[in-house]
């Protein structure tokens, strides 16, 4: 395995490999929700390239870019057994050197769910992601269903800027009691661990009533929010039942659609979501 830190390293890299290369990327604090990617990557692809790095263009002021957590050393150690043939994990400065004035703006998709409750959060993803295509220049790019609107924002980017490759959205990994797995778990004191099973169960809740043929979305996302509103150390910022590709919250559940929340468990704010299709 092979670790790169520079754009021109990867690109005289990049020259000498002719068939498939995989791209996930991440950043790092790696867990079994990003090895899964790369295992789909490894089974799919000649080559498995895995990015680290904590985008700051992603994240708004109040954020935690400074706090997220970092840990190079176990990572590698994770992705060596995973078979990785390279990974890449440049500095701030190299991605974005001090005349940066380059963005990626996707539209609509983005004004929805994350993008309303995180201010310049997608146009931050989009960019970076755009870059790394352009440098990394994959077969394939791999995306967690985890992050749902996360991934059709690339698919749109994909398309409309006739970027050539092909995205691949994998399943959500999930701890025992069905919360998923994040980097951002680690934040969480063992009672608002506990606490935390609330987004999966409320997720579950709206799967049953939509398999019980509740069609009314605002039926469904009364009972989600009663739900959360048990639990004492959740918060809601918000509960959607939206179409997943445009992202529109539904009143009427005819076609597929995306169960999404974002809840905040003491400081930590929390993502998840489940397919009704
Ligand atoms: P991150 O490091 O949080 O930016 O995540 C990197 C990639 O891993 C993204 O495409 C995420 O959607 C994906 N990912 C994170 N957590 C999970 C999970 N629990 N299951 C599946 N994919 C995940």
């Amino acid at each position: 395995m092979q670790v790169i830190k520079t754009i021109a390293d990867f690109r005289e890299l990049r020259r000498q490999l002719s068939r498939s290369v995989g791209l996930v990327p991440t950043m790092g604090y790696l867990h079994e929700g990003h090895l899964v990617l790369v295992k789909r990557a490894r089974t799919e692809n000649s080559t498995v390239v895995v990015s680290i790095f904590v985008n700051p263009t992603q994240f708004a002021p109040s954020e935690d870019f400074s706090t997220y957590p970092r840990d190079m050393g176990r990572d590698l150690k994770l992705l060596e057994r995973e078979k990785t043939d390279i990974v890449f994990a440049p500095s701030c400065e190299e991605m974005y050197p001090s005349e940066y004035s380059s963005w990626v703006d996707v539209e609509r998709v983005t004004e929805r769910l994350e993008g309303a409750h995180r201010q310049g959060h997608f146009r931050g993803v989009a960019t970076v992601v755009a870059k790394l295509f352009n440098i990394v220049q994959p077969t394939r790019a791999y995306f967690g269903q985890k992050d749902a609107q996360q991934a059709v924002v690339i698919k749109r980017m994909v398309t409309d800027l006739n970027m050539n490759l092909e995205i691949v959205a994998v399943p959500t990994v999930r701890e025992s009691d069905g919360l998923a797995m994040s980097s951002r778990n680690i934040y969480l004191n063992p009672e608002e661990r506990q606490a935390a099973a609330v987004l999966f169960k409320a997720l579950s809740l709206a799967k049953q009533l939509w398999q019980d043929r509740e069609k009314d979305a605002d039926t469904i996302r009364h009972q989600m929010t009663s739900l959360i509103r048990k639990e004492p150390l959740a918060q809601i910022d918000y509960v959607s039942i939206a179409d997943t590709e445009t992202l529109e919250e539904l009143k009427l559940i005819d076609h597929p659609a995306l169960a999404s929340l974002a809840i905040k468990i003491g400081k930590t704010r929390l993502i998840d979501n489940i397919l009704l299709e």
